[in-house]
């Protein structure tokens, strides 16, 4: 049975190709019967954060992989005797020599440029020493043929792969090598990663050969692009999960949309419960060319995940963004009842849950929140016409939605305006912006007395 493994180095936020990853081994694991190891990567100890390494276990629990889904965390650090103990074999079966060779030493010898170390110590039988690195003696002659279930058989010329530093001079030992012995430690037996480390693969799998254990199958699933068809990097683009979390895209949303990057289910379909990609997934299936994290799709699938929450839920996952620090309203304005009447309205209108707290602001706050573009364009002649018509109609209509509609009808008909014109400078009047929920569902909602005072206050 297989036993794979979500290896992430805690240098930052927590990315949405890391999660994609995450996401692709666990499934993996849960459709082979095998298990999902939790590795954090922290030897690079001026890199790391322990508040980065939370954030990838919150992170990892929001998509669903809570910590009855694998076995750790494990950390890197904590092996540290096994990585010495390799590093010691490697050397005494004279797989690996010291080196004292800098960079600059290497480009002197070797033209204007760093194309990979020359060997030069490989037969000068150094011994330990001060400055002196460990370096991996790679083969000179025949290939490295590695198994890639989403890349067939990716072949290198060993004679091409230059002899990479294991240890440097202080003892500590590099990735390349202490990522092999956590592999071979945890048991292993595919490893599936993100393409960029492709090109370490070869350089692993001499390792795990030269230590005497069979190699993994590797899986090395596609880059992820932005639009311009870079790799996603943090400077750049949106890549924190948390980021998309606080704006209010649904786990469920995201983890379907994180697993299209490089694979897709059955059918023309692309939102499908979760239920079906359990079923349909296929590590095999993934296609290796680049995939294109499309912000602007995650929040149409994001929309659309909302729209078919069931209403209760929808108004019970709406709570965080109906108080503090995302709602400009006290607790005493809050009111349960009004957000209720009105979430089904906002439920249709809303891409990301954040979206929901200026979308019904205007029913809390003791005045709207007004914009100033909107009302200075809403509030045009015959504006103060309309807006006086109205608050003599509304002060004894029956407050309904319907009944206020069909009195605004008849207002904008004494102006020749159509519907949409004459509730401009109501809406404005009420909810401080000319875009919204419906606005005569809204009246009802927040009644007759507000909206008068609203009027009013408008009216000036
Ligand atoms: N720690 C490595 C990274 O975060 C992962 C290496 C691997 O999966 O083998 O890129």
């Amino acid at each position: 049975t297989p036993r794979v493994r979500f290896a992430p180095s805690p240098t930052g936020m927590f990315h949405v190709g890391g999660a994609r990853s995450a996401l692709f081994n666990w499934l993996y694991a849960r459709q082979h019967g095998g298990a999902l190891v939790l590795r954090i990567e922290d030897t690079d100890a001026s890199r790391n954060r322990p508040e980065w390494i939370d954030g990838i276990i919150r992170a990892l629990a929001w998509l669903g992989i809570d910590e009855g889904q694998y076995e750790g965390p494990f950390f890197q650090s904590a092996n540290a005797e096994e990585h010495g103990k390799a590093v010691e074999r490697l050397r005494e079966a004279g797989r690996a020599y010291f080196c004292d060779c800098t960079r600059d030493d290497v480009i002197a010898r070797t033209g204007d440029s760093y194309k990979g170390y020359d060997g030069f110590c490989r037969d000068r039988g150094l011994e330990a020493g001060p400055g002196r690195a460990l370096r991996f003696r790679t083969p000179d002659e025949g290939t490295t043929v590695v198994i890639d279930l989403i890349r067939g058989k990716p072949a290198f010329e060993n004679h091409a792969i230059e002899d990479f530093v294991i240890a440097r001079a202080d003892g500590s030992v590099l990735f390349m090598l202490a990522n092999v012995v956590d592999d071979m430690t945890q048991g292993i037996t595919h490893v599936i990663r993100a393409e960029e480390h492709l090109s370490n693969t070869p350089k692993q799998q001499l390792l795990w050969e030269a230590l005497g254990v069979q190699p993994p199958i590797w899986a090395h699933v596609p880059v992820v692009v932005n639009e311009k068809r870079q790799k996603l990097s943090k400077r750049r683009d949106k890549v924190a999960l948390e980021d998309y979390q606080a704006e209010g895209y649904l786990a469920e949303a995201m983890r379907n949309y994180l697993m299209l990057l490089g694979w897709a289910p059955s059918g023309d379909r692309e939102i499908v419960p979760w239920s079906v990609i359990e079923e349909e997934f296929r590590l095999e299936d993934v296609h290796p060319s680049p995939a294109f994290f499309d912000v602007k799709k995650l929040r149409a699938f994001n929309g659309e995940y909302i729209r078919a929450l069931p209403v209760e839920e929808f108004v019970e996952r709406s709570r965080p963004w109906l108080v503090a620090p995302y709602a400009p309203w006290t607790p005493e304005q809050y009111d349960e009842d009004v957000f209720a009447a009105l979430a089904p309205l906002a439920q249709t209108r809303v891409s990301v849950m954040s979206e929901i707290t200026a979308i019904v602001d205007f029913a809390f706050l003791a005045e709207p929140a007004v914009d100033e573009a909107s009302w200075n364009k809403a509030m045009k002649e015959p504006a103060a016409a309309i807006l006086a018509a109205a608050l003599e109609a509304y002060a004894d209509v029956p407050w309904t939605a319907e009944e206020i509609k069909a009195r605004t009808e008849a207002i904008g008909a004494e102006h020749g305006l159509k519907l949409g014109k004459t509730q401009a400078p109501i809406r404005v009047a009420v909810t401080g912006r000319t875009v919204g929920l419906p606005l005569f569902e809204s009246l009802q909602v927040i009644g007759r007395e507000r909206t008068l005072e609203r009027l009013r206050k408008a009216i000036g």
